[in-house]
């Protein structure tokens, strides 16, 4: 009988991590819920512990209040060392990390160092720490495994054939809900609009980026440290309907897609799975009902955001990691009717623009430069008048 695996699930309240934890309850006998953390999602966190009854719960927030929690067979914990515990302990064979933004580094470093299975839906990451990460797992015996559709897409594409054989990649997008608006419509945006995303149900940060175009610049590099593929043979390209997840072009010109109805249950699967492939119960695929696919160029001049995080992504070092946090402040800022839709991109783009440079030889060069890219991006937004 195999045993089953234990399963961490940083970000358990969120999107990916209902999604995940779907995965668990229909493979009981395969995988359990170990240690499960939220930030200050008191009550979320406490409702799926009574129901799966992990070692650990954790909030990450330090604030948040441990008188507030049960008890019973689960040890709570608060604070960012507890994360870093819940991703690194010893009963723990995968951590699932479904953070948002750049708080999802240091666990990912720490899960790779222990030779864990880093199922990896945090695309910040790899986005601010690439180098750090392949060496934490060249180093701990760690493996990483995408979470992300695009990027677990392109991971099935490629089994069973040769680096070498890689052409190019061919990341699909849906456009989000502004795909062919107008600059003076992208200019009249609300929070409440861009929160509604076409095709997908997901988290509002991914959402925001997703409207921007900033998440598929985020994925470009993403696809760049997972696949080890140049940025030059790295493409986007609008396919409104995302039933085509990605796709690879092999040296012989062939191109492989995998595709599916928009669900993320698929993906946390196969990472939890690989090199598995187990039964699952979930809307089956229809061509007939998913109808006509189309796709579209990426509208640069529309959506800079994009241009912007491919540009960091070339530029290489800490670029990333600085296109990456002003974007989180600008999203923010966003959200809170601080700064205009426009804004977000000017908001990265100003950032960009005075950052000086810097290597990523260690974790301080990129907390250094997220720091100061955080600043410097509140400063610009602190300064924009809104009508
Ligand atoms: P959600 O906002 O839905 O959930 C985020 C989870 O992380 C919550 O449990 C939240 O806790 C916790 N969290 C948020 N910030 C912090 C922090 N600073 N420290 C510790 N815990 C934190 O996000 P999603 O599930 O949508 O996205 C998670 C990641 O997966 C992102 O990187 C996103 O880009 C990526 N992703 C998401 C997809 C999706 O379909 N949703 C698709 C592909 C990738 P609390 O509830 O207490 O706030």
């Amino acid at each position: 009988m195999i045993e089953a695996k234990g399963v961490a699930i940083l970000g358990a309240t969120g999107s990916i991590g209902e999604s995940a934890l779907a995965v668990l309850d229909q493979h009981p006998e395969r995988f359990r819920a170990v240690a499960l953390t939220a930030n200050r999602n008191v009550p979320g966190l406490r409702a799926l512990v009574e129901r799966h009854q992990p070692r650990i719960a954790v909030l990450a927030d330090a604030g948040a209040s441990e008188s507030l929690l049960g008890g019973g067979a689960t040890r709570w914990a608060t604070g960012r060392e507890a994360l870093i515990e819940a991703a690194t302990h010893p009963d723990v064979d995968i951590v699932l990390n479904a953070l948002v933004g750049a708080a999802g580094l240091e666990p990912t470093l720490a899960a790779l160092r222990a030779g864990k299975r880093v199922a990896l839906a945090n695309k910040e990451s790899l986005v601010c720490g690439g180098p750090l990460v392949l060496r934490a797992a060249a180093e701990g015996g760690g493996e990483l495994m995408p979470v992300d559709s695009e990027h677990s897409a392109i991971f099935q594409c490629i089994q069973g054939s040769r680096a070498s054989e890689v052409q190019r990649l061919i990341l699909t997008a849906s456009g989000g809900p502004f795909r062919s608006a107008s600059p003076d419509r992208l200019a009249e945006v609300r929070p409440g609009d861009a929160l509604r995303h076409p095709t997908w149900d997901m988290g509002a940060k991914i959402t925001i980026d997703s409207a921007t175009l900033a998440n598929k610049a985020l994925e470009v590099i993403e696809a760049h440290f997972l696949f080890g593929v140049p940025y030059g043979r790295i493409e986007a390209v609008v396919h409104p309907q995302s039933i085509i997840h990605s796709m690879v072009e092999f040296a012989d010109g062939s191109v492989l897609a995998q595709m599916g109805f928009p669900t993320m249950e698929i993906p946390v699967l196969y990472a939890l799975s690989y090199p598995e492939r187990l039964p699952y119960t979930c809307r089956r695929f229809d061509p007939v009902a998913a109808g006509a696919l189309t796709f579209e160029p990426v509208r640069e001049d529309c959506f800079p955001a994009f241009r912007l995080g491919v540009a960091a992504g070339l530029a290489g070092g800490c670029a990333p990691a600085v296109f990456n946090a002003a974007n989180e402040i600008a999203v923010a800022a966003f959200l809170e009717g601080r700064v205009s839709f426009p804004g977000i991109a000017s908001a990265i783009e100003d950032t960009l623009e005075r950052w000086s440079g810097g290597e990523i030889a260690s974790l301080g060069d990129v907390l250094e430069a997220d720091a100061w890219a955080r600043r410097t991006a509140k400063t610009f937004i602190g300064n924009q008048v809104l009508c």
